[in-house]
């Protein structure tokens, strides 16, 4: 099942959604209201979230330490397929379907995502999608949630550590989010998405281990729970992070994004992040559909049995004229394998 069928080839720029190529912080300038511009902006830390992503953290450690010491091998294996169900939850619903609309999923295959979304627990997909679109259209400003140059740390994980910028609460706002405010599926998400995330993150992989091979309660908890939460979370946070700001740029030496090969296994083929800035409606994500990209495969699977289809991808023309328009110089890249 090779993407070459049933994909819907965007033959120029005009059809694609509008990027901006310029100045971004002077353009927010212009549109962020004169409050927000003249509100001096102090970082205020949220203690709450700093105590649970430390206790999520010290757990997913000892969680570690129990998979290498004590767990069944069986709990390794489902460890590792819970943590790749959760990651292309994000990958492959939040992201490349809800986010970016860069394909569309028939009923069976949206719920197949949205129990996968909430098996990740990184907020509902409305909330989830809005952040990203203003990530997309403000990178790098103050209006970016996770503005990569406020340093690895917050665009790691800090961002989620205090409270929103003021320029982030207002772009959010304007973003246009009324494709997924009325989606029912989502909305009925959204309204029970404590508890049907803790049950999906939490309670049921901690009972699969045990009633299926026998594993300690104990272990299972640490191992399927914490442990492949903590490992998801960051695999998931490697985007905003490591793919700004380590890697190369072959689309457009202009922007942040970058190439990152960690990234591209870690978060199932999201690290192809240059390429995904320049053409973020493309649905492979990446100039290469199955090379480091395993979202890609799964969204082609289901593509093969009907349930996705009208999958985006931007036309070999036109990738190369991006390329020589904007590219990094080729010569100067070290890792050509992922530079491409
Ligand atoms: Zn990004
Ligand atoms: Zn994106």
């Amino acid at each position: 099942m090779p993407p070459s069928d049933n994909t819907k080839a965007i033959p120029d720029v005009q059809e694609a959604m509008p990027l901006f190529e310029g100045d971004l912080e002077k353009k927010l300038k212009e549109e962020v209201s004169v409050e927000t511009l003249n509100k001096p902006y102090k970082m205020e830390i949220v203690w709450r979230n700093v105590a649970i992503m430390l206790f999520v953290h010290a757990g997913g450690l000892y969680g570690l330490y129990l998979l290498i010491t004590q767990a069944k091998w069986q709990t390794w294996i489902s460890t590792y397929l819970w943590y790749a169900m959760s990651g292309i939850g994000i990958t492959a619903g939040a992201h490349r379907l809800w986010s970016h609309k860069s394909y569309k999923a028939k009923l069976p295959l949206q719920m197949i995502l949205l129990f996968m979304n909430c098996t990740a627990m990184q907020d509902d997909v409305i909330q989830w999608s809005r952040d990203h679109r203003v990530h997309h259209k403000w990178t790098e400003t103050d209006a970016d949630p996770y503005n990569a140059l406020r340093g690895f740390f917050f665009c790691h994980v800090g961002w989620l550590l205090c409270k929103k910028h003021p320029a982030v609460k207002e772009m959010g706002a304007k973003i246009d989010m009324s494709d997924l405010a009325n989606d029912p599926l989502l909305r009925i998400q959204r309204k029970f998405y404590k508890p049907l995330a803790l049950f999906c993150c939490f309670i049921l992989p901690t009972l699969v281990p045990v009633l299926f091979w026998g594993e300690s309660l104990w272990v299972s908890y640490f191992t399927m729970g914490l442990f492949r939460y903590a490992l998801t979370l960051n695999m998931t946070w490697t985007v905003n992070s490591l793919a700004h700001m380590f890697g190369s740029k072959p689309y457009d030496k202009h922007i942040e994004p970058t190439q990152n090969l960690t990234c591209m296994i870690g978060a199932f083929g999201e690290g192809w992040h240059n390429y995904h800035h320049s053409f973020p409606w493309d649905y492979r994500a990446s100039e290469y559909a199955w090379k480091i990209n395993a979202t890609t495969p799964f969204i082609d699977f289901f593509t093969w049995i009907g349930w996705a289809y009208d999958r985006k991808i931007a036309s070999h023309e036109m990738i190369q004229r991006k390329r020589a328009r904007t590219g990094q110089d080729p010569s100067t890249v070290k890792l050509k394998y992922v530079y491409g």
